[in-house]
């Protein structure tokens, strides 16, 4: 089995994707997730596509295969409440924009949080998403958007298998829907990453296992059914480095896994990305002490 991992890496810095490409071969990675600006804010600089080519150059001269890497839109957006009609269409109108980007980065899979329900029901959420998606599809080609599984943090909605397959069931496009799971929101939304398997058959029977498109590999800093949403590093919280090794090595997945874990010794002057020995640890099926 041949398996496909990463990290979310850096996008805006000033070669772009070329800059992203390289960050994720410092990893020793095949794979990598990037926002293609701001998680923040909706800013956006314009893609260079001398930076793209020659990024594509390089990956493809270290086998890296652009169906496996992820974009993921920015945070802000919210398709889930519709008070403010002028912020919502706003939202969709950016999302497409999204969409678009990936387009002229050669990417076809973008990852979004379904969204905050807030001041309306989760079935009003649900519709509010659903119609959201369908809007930005009808201006858009190709690209698939990734459904992420949610802690349930708040209002989010997202939550569960059976949300999940209320808004994909709503999607006129059905090809061009799919489904991101992230382990530590799995376990904070109360899933027992241990039982895998289970959740997986669960799944299957629901949505359909084809439908999972990428998974992010998180430790949780939290208990299960805690609904926090804080990741932790590779076998440093609450699931634990088996447990996301049974995720990885399930052979019922051939997935890309992109790590979202914490930078160690964050906001110190030796502070550094682990994605490297996190990668390591996973492809040796060793666990590495920081
Ligand atoms: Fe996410
Ligand atoms: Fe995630
Ligand atoms: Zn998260």
């Amino acid at each position: 089995m041949n398996l496909i991992i990463g990290s979310h890496v850096s996008f805006n810095n000033k070669e772009q994707l070329l800059g992203s490409v390289k960050e994720a071969l410092s990893y020793n990675a095949n794979t990598f997730m990037i926002y293609t600006g701001s998680t923040q804010s909706t800013s956006r600089s314009t893609i260079n596509d001398e930076f793209t080519y020659e990024a594509y150059k390089l990956m493809l001269k270290n086998n890296i295969d652009s169906n496996n890497v992820i974009v993921h839109a920015p945070y802000i957006i919210n398709l889930a409440n519709r008070k403010d009609e002028d912020k919502y269409k706003f939202y969709c109108d950016f999302l497409a924009n999204e969409l678009d980007r990936c387009k002229s980065l050669g990417l076809n899979k973008i990852v979004l949080h379904p969204g905050s329900a807030t001041t309306c029901s989760r079935e009003e959420a649900i519709k509010n998403i659903i119609d959201g998606i369908n809007y930005v599809y009808n201006k858009t080609t190709n690209i698939m958007i990734l459904l992420e599984f949610m802690a349930g943090k708040g209002t989010e909605v997202g939550t569960s298998i059976d949300e999940l397959k209320c808004i994909i069931d709503g999607i006129d496009d059905v090809n061009r829907i799919g489904v991101c799971l992230d382990t530590c929101h799995m376990n904070d939304s109360g899933i027992d990453i241990s039982k895998f398997d289970d959740f997986l058959n669960e799944f299957d029977i629901k949505i359909g296992i084809s439908k999972i498109k990428c998974i992010h590999l998180n430790d949780s800093l939290n208990n299960i059914g805690s609904h926090k949403d804080r990741h932790a590093n590779i076998g440093y919280g609450t699931i634990g480095f088996d447990n996301l090794l049974r995720v990885v090595y399930n052979d019922r997945l051939n997935v890309p896994f992109i790590i979202e874990t914490p930078y160690i010794n964050r906001n110190t002057n030796e502070s550094f990305a682990p994605y490297k020995y996190e990668i390591e640890s996973i492809r040796n099926k060793e666990f590495i002490d920081f």
